[in-house]
C-alpha cells in the first residue's frame, strides 16, 4: 500500500473513533469498488504512435454515481488516482452531494503535446472508458493539466459513441456545450465562502490579515483574486518555478499577467518584491496559508516552519499525516480539503443538474446556491470541531462517515439480518 493511501485511510481510522459506525461500513470504505487500467495507444502528429498508461477508479457508489477529476501529469499513478477517488467519495458525502467518489488520470506530461494530439489523447481516454463513465455511473471533470476544453472533446467524443448528445456525462465543459456559469473558480470561491463565515470564528476579523498561496494556478489565481479584493494582503506567491514575496502586498491581476506573458510568477517584479523558494514561501509569515499546488507539498520536513494561523487547503492532500501532528500541536488550524475545496465539485454538480433539467441558472444564482452549501455544510463540520474537540479534518471526516455509514446501512448489515 503506497503512503499516499495509507495516510487517506489513517484519516478514516482516526474520524471511525469519533462517530458509532458498523464495522463492516469500515471494511467497504478500505477498498476501492471498480478499477481500470488501460494503456491510451496515440497517433503523434510526425506519424508515429506513443502509448499512455491511463487509469479510472470508481472508490465507492453507495451515495450515488460516482464523480471525480481526469488529470493528465507525468507523476501519475494507480494508487494515486486511487487516493483521489477515495478524497471524492468523503468530500461528496460532506457536502451531502448524491454521488459517490471516482478519480481518473493519464500518465503524461500534456506539455510536450501539440493542440491536435493532446485532442486525440482525450478522446481515446473516453473511447477506452467509454463503459465506465455515463451520467447515471460516473462523472468526469477536470483536475490538474486538464480543462474546459478537454472536457468538450471528451463529451463530444462520448456523444458519439452513444449516438446521441448526453452533456451530463462530465463537468467542467465550455460554456456553449452544456457548461455553468460559475465553474471557473468554483473551487476558490468554494474556500472563499468557507473562509468568510468561519472568520468571527477563525478570529480574522482585525487589520492583519495577511495570505500566502502556494501554487498559482486555477485555485491558487481565484483564491488570491477574491481575497485580495476583499482586502487581505497577499504577501506570498508561488509555482513549479519558484515564488515571489512582498510585504506590502502582491496585486494577483499583475501577477496573473506576468505569468501569463513568462510563463512564470516569478517573472513578475515590482517594489518590494523578491524571489525566493517553495521554503521561503512556506515560513512566510501570515494569518492564512493556501496550498493550492499537488499532494504532499506540506511535510514532516517543512511543516515545523510554517508560520501561518490558519490553512486553508484548496489543493487535495497538501499536508501529510505527519505533517498535521506537528501543525495540531503547533496550534495552527486546518479546513481541510474535503470540505475546503469541495466548491469544485460542487458546482460541478449544478452544471450535472441544469444539464438533465435542460433548464440553466443564472450566475447568482449558482454563487448563491454555493454559498449556501459551503455554510451549512462548514458550520456543521466546525459544531463537531468544537463540540467534539477533535481537528476540522477529523471532524470533517466524522460528519462524512455519518453520512456514507447511514446509506451503506441502509443496503443492510450484519446486525440488521441476523440480529
Ligand atoms: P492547475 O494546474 O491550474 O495549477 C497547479 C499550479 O500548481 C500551477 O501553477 C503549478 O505551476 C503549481 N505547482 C506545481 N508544482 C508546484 C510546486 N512544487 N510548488 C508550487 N507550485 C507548484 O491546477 P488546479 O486546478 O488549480 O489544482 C490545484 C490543486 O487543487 C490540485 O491539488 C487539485 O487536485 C486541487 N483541486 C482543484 C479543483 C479545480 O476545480 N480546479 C477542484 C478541487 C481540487
Amino acid at each position: 500500500m503506497n503512503d499516499l493511501f495509507s495516510g487517506a485511510l489513517s484519516r478514516l481510522d482516526e474520524a471511525a473513533r469519533h462517530v458509532d459506525v458498523d464495522a463492516e461500513v469500515l471494511e467497504k470504505l478500505k477498498y476501492a469498488k471498480e478499477t481500470l487500467s488501460v494503456r491510451l495507444s496515440v497517433r503523434m502528429d510526425n506519424g508515429s504512435r506513443r502509448s499512455f498508461p491511463a487509469w479510472r477508479c470508481r472508490y465507492d457508489d453507495t451515495r450515488g454515481p460516482t464523480k471525480g477529476g481526469i488529470r493528465f501529469h507525468p507523476d501519475s499513478n494507480v494508487d494515486e488516482v486511487t487516493t483521489l477517488a477515495f478524497w471524492m467519495t468523503f468530500k461528496c458525502a460532506v457536502m451531502n452531494l448524491p454521488y459517490g467518489g471516482g478519480k481518473g488520470a493519464v500518465k503524461v506530461d500534456p506539455h510536450t503535446l501539440s493542440k491536435s494530439e493532446l485532442e486525440r489523447l482525450s478522446r481515446a481516454y473516453v473511447q477506452a472508458f467509454a463503459g465506465m463513465i455515463g451520467p447515471d455511473r460516473d462523472i468526469p471533470a477536470p483536475d490538474v493539466y486538464t480543462n474546459s476544453m478537454i472536457m468538450g472533446w471528451m463529451a463530444d467524443e462520448y456523444g458519439s459513441i452513444v449516438r446521441r448528445p448526453s452533456p451530463a456525462v462530465i463537468t467542467g465543459k465550455p460554456l456553449p456545450l452544456g457548461g455553468s456559469l460559475g465553474r471557473d473558480d468554483a473551487t476558490a470561491r468554494g474556500g472563499y465562502c468557507l473562509l468568510r463565515h468561519l472568520e468571527g470564528d477563525l478570529g480574522l476579523t482585525g487589520p492583519a490579515r495577511r495570505v500566502v498561496v502556494q501554487g498559482y494556478g486555477n485555485a491558487g489565481f481565484h483564491i488570491a483574486r477574491l481575497l485580495h479584493a476583499d482586502g487581505y494582503r497577499i504577501v506570498g506567491l508561488s509555482d513549479s518555478r519558484g515564488a515571489i514575496l512582498c510585504e506590502a502586498g502582491l496585486d494577483p491581476l499583475a501577477v496573473q499577467a506576468a505569468k501569463e506573458r513568462h510563463g512564470s510568477v516569478t517573472a513578475y517584479t515590482g517594489d518590494g518584491v523578491r524571489t525566493g523558494t517553495d521554503d521561503d514561501l512556506l515560513a512566510t509569515a501570515c494569518e492564512v496559508l493556501v496550498p493550492a499546488a499537488l499532494e504532499d507539498r506540506i511535510h514532516a520536513g517543512n511543516a515545523g516552519r510554517i508560520r501561518a494561523r490558519i490553512i486553508l487547503e484548496l489543493a487535495n492532500g497538501p499536508v501529510t499525516p505527519e505533517a498535521d501532528r506537528i501543525l495540531d500541536e503547533a496550534g495552527v488550524i486546518v479546513l481541510p480539503d474535503i470540505l475546503a475545496n469541495a466548491g469544485g465539485v460542487t458546482v460541478s454538480y449544478f452544471e450535472w443538474v441544469q444539464n438533465r433539467q435542460g433548464y440553466y441558472w443564472s450566475l447568482k444564482e449558482i454563487h448563491e446556491r454555493l454559498r449556501v452549501i459551503m455554510e451549512t455544510e462548514g458550520r456543521r463540520v466546525w459544531d463537531m470541531h468544537q463540540s467534539k474537540r477533535i481537528s476540522m479534518r477529523t471532524a470533517a471526516y466524522a460528519h462524512a462517515l455519518e453520512r456514507l455509514s447511514s446509506a451503506i446501512a441502509a443496503h443492510g448489515t450484519q446486525p440488521f439480518f441476523i440480529g
